[in-house]
């Protein structure tokens, strides 16, 4: 018997290595906005594309989105050429979105009257761990939808953490990249700062790195991409931005003030008006930020900017 092909909908920057790895382990049908990258990924690693979500949920029980927000899934969910019509009872649709905790409650129930399941299934490790099928999945909801997502999402997770009910994958990814983008801001000020005041870039992260003040940042994205002068384009900037937003939201609800966390929102707002480029990479944040020093935060000798 031929297993059941498992849908993926959203082949971007990480959606498409994610579906690649689901595809290296059985069937998949796929869909995309934009139909040719579809055809693009299929031509590539096999399974085939839907012509709309519809006829996806159709062929296949279990589905995951990976769309920017929560409301490009309600977007594919709805309407006469949406998944929800094309589902039977007993399907499944786990959100691998980074997206909003209030919206997925809502979906869950949406979908609960059709007795399709749901659960927020948010990523974090990034292209090249999604590549590696190294991810990290925060999944919120049942027990019972956790044991059946396991398999499916062990495709590209090295490991996933059940955080609770319905929402709260997605509260905990905002509060993670609240903090990712606070230590890109906050990097960006301190070494922009160090190097104008004359310390050598490679210095400066070395002694940060061996200290209390380090992050993934500073030990991983910026001795790769910042003192080289790399900047390849693996997550946007608007997308983090979204991110941080959404914890304010989420810190808000539960009545917590976040004043530090509001500022850094409207910080990487101020970059992405400056940069004016939608697909900005996140760390172009730092690039702007030494634009505005008048410094820059490479290795000495090392690759150009
Ligand atoms: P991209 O911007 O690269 O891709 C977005 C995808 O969503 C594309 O497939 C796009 O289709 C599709 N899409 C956009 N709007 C709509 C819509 N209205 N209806 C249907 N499809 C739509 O994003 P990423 O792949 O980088 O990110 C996806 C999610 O994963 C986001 O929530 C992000 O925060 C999260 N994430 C991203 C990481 C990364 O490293 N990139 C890391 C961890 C989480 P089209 O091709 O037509 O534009």
């Amino acid at each position: 018997m031929t297993a059941q092909p498992v849908g993926f909908v959203g082949l971007g920057a990480i959606g498409w290595p994610m579906a690649a790895r689901l595809a290296g382990r059985g069937p998949v049908v796929v869909w995309n906005r934009t139909r040719e990258r579809a055809d693009s990924f299929v031509a590539r690693h096999g399974g085939r594309a839907a012509g709309t979500p519809r006829e996806l949920a159709a062929a296949c029980s279990i589905v995951l989105t990976c769309l920017p927000n929560s409301r490009e899934v309600e977007e594919v969910l709805s309407g006469p050429q949406g998944l929800e019509e094309g589902w039977a009872p007993g399907g499944l649709l786990l959100d691998c979105t980074s997206g909003e905790p209030h919206r997925s409650r809502v979906i869950a129930e949406r979908l609960a009257r059709r007795e399709v399941s749901f659960a927020d299934a948010p990523v974090s490790g990034g292209t090249n761990g999604a590549e590696a099928g190294t991810l990290v999945v925060m999944v919120g909801g049942t027990e019972d939808v956790v044991s059946r997502a396991t398999p499916v999402l062990q495709a590209f997770a090295a490991r996933i953490v059940h955080t609770g009910p319905v929402g709260t994958g997605h509260a905990v990814k905002a509060v993670n990249n609240a903090l990712l983008g606070t230590h890109i801001m906050t990097l960006a000020e301190g070494l922009t700062g160090l190097v104008k005041a004359g310390v050598a870039p490679d210095r400066a992260v070395e002694a940060i790195n061996l200290s209390s003040g380090r992050s993934f940042v500073s030990e991983v994205l910026v001795p790769d991409r910042v003192l080289t002068g790399t900047w390849p384009r693996t997550f946007r900037l608007a997308l983090l931005a979204k991110d941080v937003g959404i914890a304010c939201r989420v810190l808000q609800e539960a009545g917590v003030d976040a004043p530090v966390l509001e500022a850094v929102h409207g910080a990487l707002g101020a970059v992405i008006d400056a940069l004016g480029d939608a697909g900005a990479d996140y760390l172009e944040a730092i690039r702007v930020a030494e634009e505005r020093a008048g410094v820059a935060i490479r290795t000495p000798g090392g690759a150009a900017s």
